[in-house]
């Protein structure tokens, strides 16, 4: 098991496995967070927060939440609001142990516009 939590620690997202890969999106949220997304099926994912300690943020379609800690502001998790057994959720990789992470290949979605997975591509070179 691995947890990710909060810069005061007073939210904990845990996960049952380290991730594989992580998504780096350029949507509108997501590139203003900063974050790095681990899937997982929600069933998997326990976040434990004391009552009030949280903020959700409702986005897109109004279909999901993100979910960040009151106190230190850090982005923890986006969850479907409403959840069935095939749903999965984000969890933000950022808040896991940099060794957790390390590993990882990060894979960049275009959430802004083709919702497609598309490569790194290098800057230009000031040749
Ligand atoms: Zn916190």
């Amino acid at each position: 098991m691995l947890t990710a939590s909060c810069d005061c620690g007073t939210v904990n997202v845990s996960v049952p496995r380290k991730p594989r890969t992580l998504t780096n999106c350029n949507c509108s949220m997501c590139r203003r967070y900063g974050v790095l997304w681990a899937y997982y099926k929600d069933s998997e994912v326990q976040l434990d927060a004391p009552e009030g300690a949280i903020d959700r943020y409702d986005w897109g379609r109004k279909s999901q939440d993100f979910i960040r800690c009151k106190t230190c502001g850090c982005v923890m998790q986006w969850k479907k609001k409403e959840v069935g057994p095939k749903t999965w959720t984000g969890v933000n990789a950022r808040n896991f142990s940099p060794e957790a992470i390390g590993k990882a290949k990060i894979l960049l979605l275009d959430g802004a516009d083709t919702w497609k997975y598309i490569k790194w591509s290098a800057p230009p070179s000031e040749a």
